[in-house]
């Protein structure tokens, strides 16, 4: 059996190796290193494939967070709302622009944000919410859409880990994850869905006036050479990694598709163990419990009965490796913590950190590898 990795990106370059290698080639002849004609042609092949009128490519998806939250022009002291269960590069940005981020609870079955609880947290200083739609599934974007017009406040979808995916609206309308709020943010880093050879990110919007101010931010609030029209930030895709995006972008459908048959197996092989809570997909697509509308950048179980952090060693044993995403509620870090909450709030996420537990995922897996997996786990989980 080939040797089990968490992200194995080996397999997925030798699929675009000519193309990149050619590309990477002419960028090294040519010196067009920095905003070269591969970053403007991946930007609108990027805008096509979203269905969306304006792409900005950046450094990384830390920096596509911030500067969504300084193109809408949130001033220190807003409140911005998020979820407690999620990488810290949310919150951090929201710190980091002196914002006031409010954290909350996040649903028991998709791990995603829990509208209910972001309708108790407005208040009048509310100016935003941040879904992240967690593990590749869009969060409820039906009801965090019109909780938000309801209550005026700017929609930021954090995209990092969903790119690719459908969001099927309960009219029936579909839409791209990162494209349904105000503006949305995503991250190339290698191991996400669709991954540079280094880092990357970017910034969507339907909103020709919001386009604007965000083009002006990347590169140091200058529209004319020269002329500092905002405060802003140096934050630039390199042609390098526009390069390798356009080579991968063509097959990003492909590469979910393969994480989502892989996810089918390993649900199908947990389903009758009892203490195993494999992810559930909430779908208006009509086709009922179908995985259709995740990309599965993580495939993460829920073990409940105790034994996540035994199961975790029974696989380090077995060579098999996994991930805890996330150990730690963010309410909990030492950076975040606030005395403002109060742990009655955090019912939910104080459970899943016990818990979740996700499996190796990405577009290399194979029968053999998923069979060895899934039986390390029920042998040690259902004993
Ligand atoms: C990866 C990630 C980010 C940050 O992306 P970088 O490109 O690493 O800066 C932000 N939010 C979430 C949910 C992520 O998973």
């Amino acid at each position: 059996m080939k040797k089990i990795q968490m992200v194995d990106l080996s397999g997925q370059y030798e699929g675009v190796k000519d193309q990149v290698n050619t590309a990477i080639s002419q960028i090294l002849e040519t010196s067009a290193f920095i905003n070269g004609p591969e970053v403007q042609s991946f930007r609108e092949e990027l805008e096509n494939y979203l269905g969306v009128k304006h792409v900005i490519p950046c450094a990384n998806g830390t920096d596509a967070l911030q500067i969504a939250m300084m193109g809408l022009g949130l001033k220190p002291g807003d409140e911005v709302i998020t979820a407690d269960f999620t990488f810290a590069a949310t919150v951090e940005v929201i710190a980091l622009l002196q914002l006031t981020p409010v954290l909350v609870d996040v649903c028991p079955d998709t791990f995603n944000i829990d509208v209910a609880a972001i309708e108790k947290s407005i208040t009048p200083k509310t100016k935003a919410i941040v879904p992240v739609h967690l593990f590749g599934q869009c969060a409820n974007m039906d009801a965090i859409m019109s909780l938000a017009e309801k209550h005026n406040l700017f929609v930021i979808e954090d995209n990092a880990q969903a790119i690719g995916a459908d969001y099927t609206f309960k009219n029936g309308k579909t839409q791209k994850a990162g494209t349904i709020g105000h503006v949305g943010a995503t991250s190339f880093f290698p191991s996400k869905n669709l991954g540079a050879y280094g880092d990357g990110g970017a910034i969507f919007t339907n909103d020709d006036g919001l386009a604007h101010i965000l083009r002006g931010i990347v590169n140091h609030g200058m529209y004319e050479r020269y002329h500092h029209d905002v405060v802003g930030v140096n934050s630039r895709l390199d042609s390098i990694q526009a390069a390798v995006l356009r080579a991968k972008l063509p097959k990003l459908d492909q590469y979910c598709a393969r994480r989502r048959e892989d996810a089918r197996k390993y649900s199908a092989a947990f389903k009758a163990v009892e203490s195993i809570k494999v992810p559930k997909v909430i779908s208006n697509n009509g086709s009922g419990d179908s995985y259709d509308d995740h990309v599965f950048h993580q495939y993460t179980l829920r073990i409940t009965n105790g034994k996540r952090d035994a199961l975790a060693k029974h696989l380090a044993e077995r060579q098999i490796p996994f991930g805890i995403y996330y150990p730690i509620p963010l309410h909990s870090q030492k950076a975040y913590a606030d005395e403002r909450y109060n742990e009655d709030d955090f019912t939910v996420t104080n459970q899943l950190v016990k818990e979740v537990i996700s499996l190796p995922m990405h577009t290399e897996l194979d029968d053999e590898q998923i069979d060895y997996i899934t039986r390390a786990v029920i042998e040690f989980v259902a004993e």
